[in-house]
């Protein structure tokens, strides 16, 4: 807002003495009356003028506003076209156009707008060409004093690049603006203080007539510069936008708006300064009134004789520039519009009878006056109560422009504005609750673009959104995970929005965050009460389903079998009516809680109604789903409970569907599996059921060869077979290895590929495994005690009897009580079994080699011994496995791989024997690559130690090389 400062002059002070003649005496009666009709006239002069004065002024002052608002207009016009430079700084030519000309249109009284671009001296060549392509002869130029010339080679030149409108402005299009003098001081203030800023008067390049305009300069920065102070402004300086104006076109056609223009006695001057001087005049219209008022001499003062004879002198500031407007009217003769009340006057000094009548006369009239001025007076009031309004106005606007700042900064929603400009969209505000909700604070982030907010999560799809918002420059909506400063998730849901200017053009975007975490996290809550059961928080028959029909894609993918099991709790229903439903539940809680840790992580387990339960099996790669993991599931089930101090031990029921054999719908294979549960409670509880009759079966001679294998050693059941080791130079049998046999009562003889696996599970092993030791270590010092030889008896050694703690007592006792020397017993152990805790295994194998026994790797090949690892057991012979053996003949890999660990045992100083000999080519290739030993059925097949005995007494042997 421009302050106006008005001051009146002193021109009513001037006056002269009037020299008055006394009249006749006689008359002095009427003088009485004369004197009050003076006064009288006096008094009501004075109000008028008085009116008239504050009108005049009134009238100044509004049309000094007018100047002024208009140049505002103008300036903000020129601001507006700055910042479109700032949002784009490759503003082309024809955007330029299409913006300025509604300006211009609006505003006729603005000469031009231009783009000055400043180029530097190198850059000239490539500039001029560039615009050479649409201007053929343009060339940067400079005022000569012939007028324009091609301008002189400079450091740099501020080129009138772009000018609007072209027609008339011709003249300047390619001028450098520095080599004139008129706007540099400007320029200069304007680039330091970043405003727009006016120059002084001076005749513009493109003036034909003796008129003088200005311009109003605004600097142009290179984007994203520091503009702290005035030293990086200047360095940052990339050209201006200017405004130009004729000074006396503008004037008189802003104030042709008013009426001031057309009134002949009025007279304006302006000037572009904040003295009045005819160097700065830029615009005046009449006479300049005279302040003499040589007809009007007198005592009196001049008021009573003339009608405002006023000066009015107002300050305006024209972007930066203190400028001045003079108005003043000339004074107007009272008797010109008042010479019958004068001769009025003198008549009532010459007729007094008619006194009475004039002194009526003139109170009447002066009490229309009154009237008269009291309406005017009303008619100001109301205009200075418009004026009032306008500010009233403008400061509600401010007012709330307040509350919006306050109400964005105290907003519980995070805010923050990018800029629009790609690809950077760099953030250039948050709000307190931003710094908040995100733990950054507001220089952490300013300048940057906002997708730090998503760390490694840039690929949802709210990011998405909000990255086609953008490059569509619309509104936009977007569900989203964040993460703090800290790295902590947390939900928002955004709002996202452009900002335009009055052209249209996206300059901004807001951005509104509004933390709906806990939202989520009560959704997911209600998501997982929606599909759990609220007492065992397992799976509840909604969610079942999902995860079988999920269960049943994943076995289709990989034709993995999908096991549906359902589980019903025996005589669950005595507990809760004897115990109460409290304990019910515990116990309920507990078995669920059981079967979750029973089964894999990624099967599930449900509870459908108050007893009943329903697993979904998977299988994990080699892992197979079997019975045993039932059983497992059973005995995990059945382990001793206590609720209440009540102790008891819970059974179930288990029937079990599988996928694909017995159904291929969730439906299907939960009522099948029901089927079959209810056919496990039939035949007794505490039972397993499958749907399909053959896997009963089956399950059903696991169950009985589980319970047999229990009372087998009882019940001497047990028997080895011994197969004969025969050294490949000698040809004489060395050792054997003692393999067991089950002879059923019922089944006949089992192998041990039948049983020694369910063994293994059940932890039968343990006993079983002693007892062939102590059979075969007895049997062997039998024989030699017998004189058949000093042979070496092998033994399998299973995993579960390694991991026993008693391992080597066992075997030094065994040793101890049959009194074989420990050299003549060999241990087999698998590659896996030493491989699972290498470090363990290599210390219990130390401590059976401190015993004295042999140790040697069985079925080697197949599992992933390594070199390195070999190196570090003490090993003193491997076992070619029989696989290699096979194809010994055939493949020449295997053959490559035989004599590869027959080099490997050697350089290690362990001997190699070779198991599954079944031919003479197999033998032979064998001995050409020096393999120490051989066992199979090519010398003979594992048989009963009198068989054995008889071979031993028969001396059998292979035929040597050299024999
Ligand atoms: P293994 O330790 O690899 O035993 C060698 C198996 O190969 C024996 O089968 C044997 O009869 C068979 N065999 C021997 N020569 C030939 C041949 O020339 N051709 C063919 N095709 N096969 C031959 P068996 O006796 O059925 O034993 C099978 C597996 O049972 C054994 O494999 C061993 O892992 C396990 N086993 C046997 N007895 C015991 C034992 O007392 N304790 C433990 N833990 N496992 C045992
Ligand atoms: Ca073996
Ligand atoms: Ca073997």
């Amino acid at each position: 807002m421009p302050r106006i400062h008005i001051a009146t002059d002193g021109v009513r002070n001037v006056s002269k003495r009037k020299h008055f003649s006394a009249f006749i005496p006689a008359l002095l009666a009427l003088l009485t009356g004369l004197i009050v009709t003076s006064a009288w006239f006096a008094s009501s002069r004075h109000l008028e003028h008085e009116k008239i004065d504050a009108s005049f002024k009134q009238n100044a002052a509004i049309h000094l506003q007018t100047f002024q608002n208009e140049l505002d207009n103008a300036i903000m016009a020129l601001r507006a076209i700055n910042q479109l430079f700032v949002v784009n700084p490759s503003l082309s030519r024809e955007q330029f156009l299409v913006f300025t000309r509604p300006l211009l249109e609006r505003y006729p009284y603005i000469l031009n707008f231009d783009f000055h671009r400043i180029v530097s001296h190198a850059e000239r060549p490539a500039f001029e060409a560039e615009i050479r392509k649409r201007y053929p002869n343009f060339a940067i130029m400079e005022a000569g004093e012939q007028g324009r010339i091609t301008a002189g080679s400079r450091p740099r030149y501020r080129v009138v690049d772009y000018i609007e409108p072209m027609q008339g402005n011709e003249a300047v299009f390619g001028f450098d603006a520095d080599s004139q003098d008129g706007q540099t001081a400007a320029m200069q203030r304007s680039v330091d203080s970043g405003q727009p800023t006016a120059t002084g008067l001076y005749r513009l390049l493109q003036e034909k007539s003796n008129q003088r305009g200005f311009l109003v300069l605004m600097p142009l920065y290179r984007p994203n510069a520091n503009l702290h102070d005035v030293a990086a402004r200047r360095r940052a300086l990339i050209g201006d936008t200017a405004v130009a104006f004729r000074a006396g076109d503008l004037l008189r056609q802003i104030l042709s708006k008013t009426q001031l223009l057309n009134a002949p006695d009025i007279s304006i001057s302006v000037y572009a300064n904040a003295t009045p001087d005819e160097k700065h005049l830029a615009f005046s219209k009449g006479n300049k009134v005279s302040k003499d008022i040589s007809a009007n001499e007198g005592v009196l003062p001049h008021w009573l004789f003339y009608n405002q004879p006023e000066t009015v002198a107002m300050q305006l500031e024209v972007a930066g520039n203190p400028w001045q407007m003079t108005v003043s009217a000339a004074p107007e003769p009272f008797y010109r519009a008042n010479n019958n009340a004068l001769y009025a006057l003198i008549m009532s000094t010459l007729l007094s009878i008619l006194a009475a009548a004039y002194v009526y006369a003139l109170s009447s009239r002066s009490r229309r006056i009154q009237l008269l001025v009291n309406l005017r007076t009303a008619e100001l009031q109301l205009s200075n109560q418009k004026l009032n309004d306008d500010i009233e106005a403008r400061k509600q606007t401010e007012h709330r422009l307040q509350i919006l700042e306050s109400a964005v900064q105290s907003s519980a929603n995070a805010i923050f504005i990018t800029s629009a400009s790609a690809p950077d969209y760099a953030i250039e505000f948050v709000n307190p609750a931003f710094e908040r909700m995100t733990g950054y604070t507001a220089a952490d982030v300013i300048g940057r673009n906002l997708r730090f907010l998503f760390r490694d999560d840039q690929h949802q799809n709210g990011v998405k959104n909000i990255q086609e918002a953008v490059r569509s420059r619309r509104e936009g909506h977007a569900v989203m995970r964040n993460y703090r400063k800290d790295g902590t998730l947390f939900w928002v849901e955004t709002y996202f929005a452009p900002v335009k200017d009055e052209a249209g053009q996206v300059h901004h975007f807001v951005v509104s965050s509004h933390d709906i975490t806990a939202n989520k996290r009560y959704q997911a809550e209600l998501e997982f009460q929606a599909g759990h059961d609220v007492l065992t928080g397992l799976a509840n028959r909604n969610l079942l389903d999902d995860c079988l029909s999920q269960a049943i894609a994943h076995g289709t993918r990989h034709t993995h079998p999908v096991w549906v099991v359902s589980i019903d709790l025996d005589r669950f229903k005595f507990v809760n009516d004897t115990l109460g439903h409290k304990a019910g539940d515990m116990l309920l809680q507990a078995i669920g809680h059981r079967l979750q840790m029973a089964v894999q992580e990624s099967d599930t387990v449900a509870r459908l109604s108050a007893d009943q339960f329903v697993l979904v099996l998977q299988e994990h790669g080699d892992d197979h789903l079997t019975l045993a993991t039932m059983q497992h599931i059973m005995s995990a089930v059945a382990q001793p409970l206590s609720i209440q101090g009540h102790n008891f031990q819970q059974k179930c029921s288990i029937g079990i569907a599988i996928y694909p054999t017995d159904g291929d719908t969730p439906e299907i294979l939960r009522k099948h599996a029901d089927i079959a549960m209810y056919r496990a409670k039939e035949s007794g509880r505490n039972n397993i059921q499958f749907f399909a009759a053959s896997m009963n079966a089956q399950a059903l001679e696991r169950l009985r060869l589980e319970d047999d294998l229990r009372n087998a050693l009882e019940h001497d059941e047990f028997l080895l077979h011994y197969q004969p080791q025969v050294d490949l130079c000698s040809g004489h049998i060395v050792g054997m290895e003692a393999l067991i046999r089950w002879q059923h009562p019922s089944l006949g003889m089992i192998p041990p590929d039948r049983f020694i696996k369910l063994a293994e599970e059940t932890g039968l092993i343990v006993p079983i495994g002693a007892w062939v030791m102590r059979t075969a270590c007895a049997q062997n010092r039998a024989w030699q005690l017998a004189g058949l030889g000093y042979l070496r008896v092998a033994v399998n050694l299973s995993a579960i009897q390694f991991a026993q703690q008693d391992i080597v007592k066992s075997v030094a006792s065994v040793l101890e009580q049959s009194g074989l020397a420990a050299q003549y017993l060999e241990i087999e152990l698998t590659e896996s079994l030493v491989m699972t805790d290498v470090e363990q295994a290599i210390g219990i194998l130390r401590e059976l080699k401190g015993l004295g026994v042999q140790l040697s790797i069985d079925d080697f090949g197949t599992g992933y011994s390594s070199l390195s690892y070999l190196k570090r057991f003490p090993i003193d012979v491997l076992k070619i496995d029989q696989s290699f053996v096979r194809d010994i003949t055939v493949d020449p890999d295997d053959a490559a791989i035989v004599v590869s660990i027959i080099s490997l045992a050697h350089s290690l100083r362990m001997h190699v024997i070779a198991e599954g000999v079944e031919t003479a080519a197999q033998l032979a290739y064998l001995q050409r690559n020096h393999c120490d030993q051989m066992q199979g059925y090519y010398f003979s097949r594992p048989v009963p130690a009198n068989e054995f005995e008889l071979i031993l007494r028969q001396n059998k042997s292979l035929p040597t090389e050299d024999a």
